[in-house]
Formats: structure tokens, C-alpha cells, sequence
């Protein structure tokens, strides 16, 4: 059985300013054919697992093509048309398909197609036509739309967040299309969109109120009939009418049942909507609660500054408290290329004085001024063996200096942005992180499994930015209306 293999995976800040141009995903991975069997074989990584999938169900891969960039902006009308015109000649060049295995993101936008997943979706389609099989898989943070579910055979998503299960997912969506294709299954699917908006740090699937949410899911998974079911927890970083909660439910032929059962896990969460409370310690409160803990070192989660959600990772917001709350022997990594030239010409071993973050936009913080010993510069490079959110097997944060004050801080300056999933980002600079009094991580729930070892407690901070954790501090224009929390007064429907 010949199948082909696409990825196009983008989460999209629609209220960040700077639109994702094509280089975006060139620079991070754009590969085709063998040489995108080539970068994903092994990876633990949803293109690995279909991979792997494929590789046990003797489905043979014959084409394809998958790109992925960094959370960031829109995507820009010109570099959606290249990217999708792209792939859809791989996909015509790969004809004749048995099936078809897509990996999307769910939560990506561009500047002509607010649901650009249903779009790439829809040209798939125009080309094999509405009944060859299409296992499509997802991050947990989709924004799903009838549209998705409609031209897709089915729709699976990752369960954890952190996403570590990414691989398995894959693996499970090639399973799946085999299945299909030998006549065994014959998937029908259902979602149930409740009008529900969960807060970022209320999504940690180890933990509740998201624990339960995912123990609903295996209990629909122990139904007789159901092959998969799934749950979306939304993006409202990106403002379009399909963001918030989604549940999907995939069935043996029985529409009736994949409904019953989309729905029963959308009431169940509803039923429980005023659990996922947003509220949290601020910048102040949070660094006063770091500095007077015995239990060190205190991580601070800058949930504004979420590089893993688009974010510029240059708010000085914690930075500026620690300093004038007199904290000591803190790490801080901001993105400040300007900075970094300036220690490459002062040279290692010097002293500089220099503004650091804050220049991105003004949402994330002043500038701060600093004088600190370069301690080191380096290429950047850095490799993770361990399995991290998003498959993340290391990273390039671009020429790196790392500073050393007066007061202890040790302030990490990167090129380019870099999300802290891997404590190798910092290791492999020669920091010590574990000896650190502080450590200001610029993420959520992503860089748990890369800090929670080492940190004595953990502090989730309600810092302003275009990664707010309080859905609230959202100008949208183009959700639907009402949506729980935002309107308080929500009767439950579903998006159709
Ligand atoms: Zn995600």
C-alpha cells in the first residue's frame, strides 16, 4: 500500500505584530521526499511515529513533505501560497495513494485563511478527492473546526501537555490508516466544541482540573466501537472563530456513537468549567515568594513571556522585580541579538555595561541595564538525548553570551529565540542551573520535564504579555460570542 506523509505544523500568535515569512520554516525544517524521511526516522516526533507506524504495517511512504517553524506570528499571505503550492505538487508528483497521513498543528493562521489547517485540508482534498483515507494528527493545543473534521477520515491528538506522547500519536494515526486500508475499520467521526476557553496554566494533563479531562477520554476509549478519541485544549493566542476546547471522538462505522460520545466529554468538562481559574501570584508577589523560599532554586514561570506559545523571550518583567526586590544568584535567558554583538567586540573575560531585553514591542518589560563579567560566548548549538515537549532533540539559540553580575545573576543572552525545554540549552553553556537561587523560565507547562528535576518549587506567574495567561486580557475581534469564562453567562452549545 503506497501512502504519502505531509507535515505543517505552525502554532500562530495572531496578536504578536511580526508575521512567520517562509524563511521561518526554512531556517527550522523544510524537507521532502528522502530527506524528510531522513530528518524525522527516529524522532519522537509525530512524523517519527508515522514513520515507525508505516514501517511495522508495511505501508510504504512514497512522497512527501513537511515543514515546521517556532510559535510565532501570522503567517503571511505569500508564505502560506509557496508552502501549501509546494505541497500540493509533492502530493500530485505522489500519485497514485492508497491513504494519506497529515500532521498539523490545529492553531495555525495565515493572513488570508484564519483556519489555514481546514484550507490545506480542503486543496488536499480537491486533489485524492473526498474518500481517500486521511489520518490527520494534532497538538493538544488545536484550535479545531468543523471544517478539519469534516475533510479529514480522522482526527487524532496528542494527550499530554507536556506533549511527550507525540511519537505514539503518529504511530497510532499509521496504525489507524492500515486498518482502514485492509478493510478492517471503517472510521466515522464527531466533534463536540463547546463554547469553553481553558487557561494556559490550567492545562498540565498531570494535574487537575486537565487530569480529568483525560481520564473522560480512557474511559470513551474502553467503549465497544470507538477507535480513538481526543481532546484539544485551544489556543486562544489565536484569535479566529473556531478557538477553545474541542473534543473529538472517532467510531467503527456508528456516527450516533462518535457523537454520544464527543458530547458526553465536552458536558463532563463543562459541568466543570469554573475549575480552570486563572488566577495566579503577580511579578511582585511571585519574586517576594521566590527570594523568602527555602527551596531552592525557585523556578518562576514568565507566563507572558511563553517563547512555546510565540513569544518574543525578551520580557524583562521578573528580571526588573528580582533586581528591585534585591534577589540574588538568579538565571535569566533573554533574546537580545543587539546585546550579544556587543559582548562578542567587548570580548570574553571583560566587563560591560549593557541594556538587556525588553526592545521587542512594549508589552514585555523595559530594557534593563546590567554590568556584569562575559563569562562565555559560544555557537549556541546544544543537543537533548532525552524525550522533551515537542520532540525537541536540542537547539540552535544562535551566537550566545552568557553574563555574570555583581550581584550573582547569571543573565544568558541568545540571538535567536530559543523555548526552555531542554536544560541542555543552559548546560552546555557551563551553568550549573541546580545551584541557581532562581531560574526565570519563559513557558508554562512545556519546560517541566527539563526543570521540574532541579527545582524546589515552582511558581506559575500571571505576567502580562502576548502569552497572558488570563484569556481575559485578549482583545479579540474575531472569536465567537459568548464564551465561557468571558462571558460569564454561557449557556452551553457547539460550534457547527
Ligand atoms: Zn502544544
Amino acid at each position: 500500500m503506497n501512502v504519502a506523509m505531509f507535515g505543517f505544523l505552525h502554532e500562530s500568535n495572531t496578536f504578536l505584530k511580526a508575521k512567520t515569512q517562509y524563511e521561518d520554516f526554512r531556517r527550522v525544517s523544510l524537507t521532502r521526499g528522502s530527506s524528510m524521511l531522513e530528518r524525522w526516522s527516529g524522532a519522537r516526533h509525530e512524523l517519527g511515529g508515522m514513520i515507525a507506524g508505516c514501517a511495522e504495517s508495511a505501508l510504504k511512504i512514497v512522497g512527501g513533505m513537511a515543514g515546521l517553524a517556532l510559535p510565532s506570528g501570522t503567517i503571511t499571505a505569500e508564505a502560506y501560497e509557496r508552502i501549501a503550492t509546494e505541497l500540493i505538487e509533492t502530493l500530485q508528483e505522489a500519485l497514485p495513494l492508497d491513504g494519506l497521513l497529515v500532521a498539523l498543528h490545529g492553531a495555525t493562521v495565515s493572513e488570508h485563511y484564519p483556519d489555514a489547517d481546514g484550507e490545506l485540508l480542503r486543496r488536499i482534498r480537491q486533489i485524492v478527492g473526498p474518500t481517500l483515507p486521511m489520518v490527520v494528527t494534532l497538538d493538544l493545543h488545536a484550535n479545531i473546526s468543523p471544517a478539519m473534521a469534516k475533510l479529514s477520515t480522522a482526527l487524532i491528538v496528542y494527550r499530554t501537555n507536556p506533549h511527550l506522547d507525540q511519537f505514539e500519536r503518529g504511530r497510532e494515526a499509521a496504525l489507524l490508516l492500515r486498518s482502514i486500508l485492509a478493510g478492517e475499520v471503517n472510521p466515522v467521526q464527531a466533534l463536540c466544541a463547546p463554547p469553553l476557553v481553558l487557561p494556559i496554566s490550567c492545562q498540565y494533563t498531570a494535574e487537575d482540573p486537565a487530569r480529568q479531562l483525560y481520564a473522560d477520554l480512557e474511559k470513551v476509549l474502553t467503549w465497544p466501537g470507538i477507535l480513538s478519541a481526543s481532546v484539544a485544549m485551544g489556543f486562544y493566542f489565536a484569535d479566529v472563530e473556531e478557538m477553545g476546547a474541542s473534543f473529538v471522538a472517532v467510531a467503527d462505522g456508528d456516527l450516533a456513537l462518535a457523537d454520544r460520545a464527543s458530547r458526553w466529554m465536552a458536558t463532563r468538562a463543562w459541568e466543570r468549567r469554573g475549575c480552570f481559574d486563572p488566577r495566579l501570584p503577580d511579578a511582585a508577589s511571585a519574586v517576594k515568594m521566590a527570594i523568602h523560599s527555602r527551596n531552592q532554586p525557585v523556578v518562576l514561570m514568565d507566563i507572558g513571556d511563553n517563547v512555546g506559545g510565540g513569544s518574543p523571550a525578551d520580557s524583562t518583567i521578573l528580571f526588573q522585580e528580582i533586581l528591585s526586590q534585591g534577589g540574588r544568584n538568579a538565571m535569566v535567558i533573554l533574546c537580545d541579538p543587539d546585546a550579544v554583538q556587543n559582548c562578542v567586540a567587548a570580548g570574553v573575560s571583560n566587563t560591560v555595561t549593557l541594556e538587556v531585553g525588553g526592545k521587542s514591542d512594549n508589552l514585555h518589560g523595559e530594557p534593563v541595564a546590567v554590568r556584569g563579567r562575559i563569562r562565555s560566548l559560544s555557537d549556541g548549538i546544544f543537543v537533548e538525548r532525552q524525550v522533551r515537549h515537542g520532540g525537541w532533540g536540542g537547539g540552535n539559540q544562535g551566537i550566545t553570551a552568557v553574563l555574570e553580575t555583581g550581584e550573582k545573576h547569571t543573565v544568558v543572552l541568545t540571538s535567536t529565540r530559543m523555548a526552555p525545554m531542554s536544560l541542555e540549552q543552559v548546560i552546555s553553556l557551563g551553568i550549573h542551573p541546580e545551584e541557581k537561587d532562581i531560574l526565570v523560565v519563559k513557558g508554562v507547562v512545556a519546560p517541566r520535564p527539563a526543570y521540574e528535576p532541579i527545582a524546589g518549587e515552582l511558581i506559575l506567574v500571571d505576567t502580562p504579555g502576548v502569552t497572558s495567561n488570563n484569556p481575559a486580557r485578549f482583545k479579540f475581534q474575531h472569536r465567537r460570542k459568548p464564551l465561557y469564562p468571558l462571558e460569564s453567562d454561557t449557556p452551553f452549545s457547539t460550534l457547527v
